[in-house]
């Protein structure tokens, strides 16, 4: 449906915010609110005239940038920890899950008390905070940087707006350049325009 079609939102000062869809661009532009940058070559007939769609709009106003914290997962552990074991270091698909200060002693399931370990130091480990187990950290493990491209899902991005994302050569949504996009991947995330006041 051409109304769904996703729409890049830039930042006042041309970030990349958000992706939204036609409706809300739509809106957005028609309440003063944001500036079309580029169109889609669809036109959408109103009442009174044919208005060509957007592709990527520009908002008026500079919206604080929501920051995108990374969520707790197995997956972001393994990743921020080198897909290894904090413990001895060795690099292995078998990684499981450790907290540092175990549950049963209180320890929270927080950034700075899980780390990947390797099933048998996880074993030798077991329910013992390193000092007890006479183990030993690599790294402090600490919250992973906030990632600012969170919002945008790869297979989301269009090909023409990669003038408007000139890091995108940098990183592995880039690859994605070249599939189709699926519909069912169009669902708008505008969560965080919510800041604009709107
Ligand atoms: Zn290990």
């Amino acid at each position: 449906m051409l109304t769904r079609q996703p729409v890049l939102v830039l930042n006042q000062n041309y970030q990349p915010l958000n992706i939204c869809d036609v409706r809300r661009a739509v809106s957005l532009m028609g309440r003063g609110k944001a500036e079309s940058l580029l169109t889609s070559g669809h036109l959408l007939r109103s009442p009174s005239a044919w208005h060509e769609l957007p592709a990527v709009i520009r908002l008026v106003y500079l919206v604080k940038r929501p920051l995108h914290r990374r969520r707790l997962s197995r997956r972001e552990v393994f990743m921020r920890d080198g897909l290894r074991c904090l413990y001895c270091g060795a690099r292995t698909r078998d990684l499981t899950l450790d907290h540092v200060m175990p549950r049963s002693q209180g320890g929270a399931h927080s950034w700075d008390n899980v780390v990947s370990a390797c099933k048998s130091c996880n074993h030798r480990k077991a329910g013992r905070t390193p000092l007890q187990a006479g183990m030993k950290l690599l790294i402090e493990p600490r919250e992973p940087r906030p990632n600012p491209y969170a919002f945008f899902h790869a297979e989301r991005v269009q090909q023409s707006w990669r003038p408007f994302l000139p890091w995108l050569d940098d990183t592995p949504v880039a690859g994605a350049l070249n599939g189709a996009t699926p519909a069912g991947a169009l669902a708008p995330r505008v969560g965080a325009l919510a800041a604009g006041g709107d």
